[in-house]
């Protein structure tokens, strides 16, 4: 891949979290690490929303959490992005968010079950950042989600939003979504009351390894992008 080819897949990332419902504001941001450079990441500007996104207005920052590229403003939460990618080499883009769904599972506190197909892709596969209900706007923050992240793909910051790790750009995009997917799901389930028993732990470990295939992600992420070109 060619740094303009992952740009323009960033850009589509950003675009489909938006169309997905991802979108708080001006807040949230993706990223995706150089793809001849694994010390430098693009990211989306702050100031602008995840629809806003362009090749011409993406930042390029360091492991340390500087711009060392572009024009438009970084955010100040670019340490989660520095942090993991100091700590997970294999990473190669990450998203933050504030899903509603998400972020009230987190608020409960409670564990994520097995109790529809993408929690299948969480169970017991997640950390929880505790630290606190803030913006990650330092080097230590940051050191603290990157901790709290282990080596899961998922970190919840809890009552504040996710933190979602993949491969690829299509990888961590589409497991947001199913994230966001999964607690929804938990959240309505719980709310009408006890949950009937799971299905055995073998067989959710196996669907998890059916949905975590790479061409799947791939498929799903290109549905997203045409389904956006035809609205446009
Ligand atoms: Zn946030």
């Amino acid at each position: 891949m060619t740094r303009d080819e992952a740009k323009l897949k960033l850009v589509a990332g950003g675009h489909i979290l938006a169309a997905e419902g991802q979108g708080d504001l001006t807040r949230g941001h993706i990223s995706v690490r150089l793809p001849d450079d694994a010390s430098r990441f693009y990211m989306k500007p702050h100031s602008f929303g995840f629809d806003e996104m362009t090749v011409d207005n993406l930042v390029t920052c360091d492991l340390e959490g500087e711009k060392v590229e572009g024009w438009a403003p970084r955010h100040s939460e670019v340490y989660i992005h520095s942090e993991i990618y100091k700590r997970r080499p294999e990473i190669t883009s990450i998203i933050h968010t504030h899903p509603t769904y998400s972020v009230a599972f987190s608020a409960t506190g409670r564990p994520m079950l097995a109790l529809s197909q993408p929690s299948a892709l969480f169970v017991n596969n997640y950390g929880v950042y505790t630290g606190s209900i803030d913006l990650i706007r330092s080097q230590d923050m940051g050191r603290g989600v990157a901790e709290a992240l282990e080596s899961f793909p998922v970190v919840f910051l809890k009552n504040h939003g996710v933190v979602v790790c993949g491969t690829s750009i299509e990888e961590s995009v589409i497991i947001a979504l199913m994230l966001e997917n999964a607690c929804q799901i938990h959240m309505i389930a719980e709310a009408a009351g006890e949950t009937a028993s799971e299905f055995p732990s073998q067989d959710v470990m196996a669907l998890r390894k059916k949905l975590l295939s790479p061409e799947q992600q791939t498929v799903n992420f290109n549905y997203l992008s045409r389904k956006l070109d035809r609205r446009r």
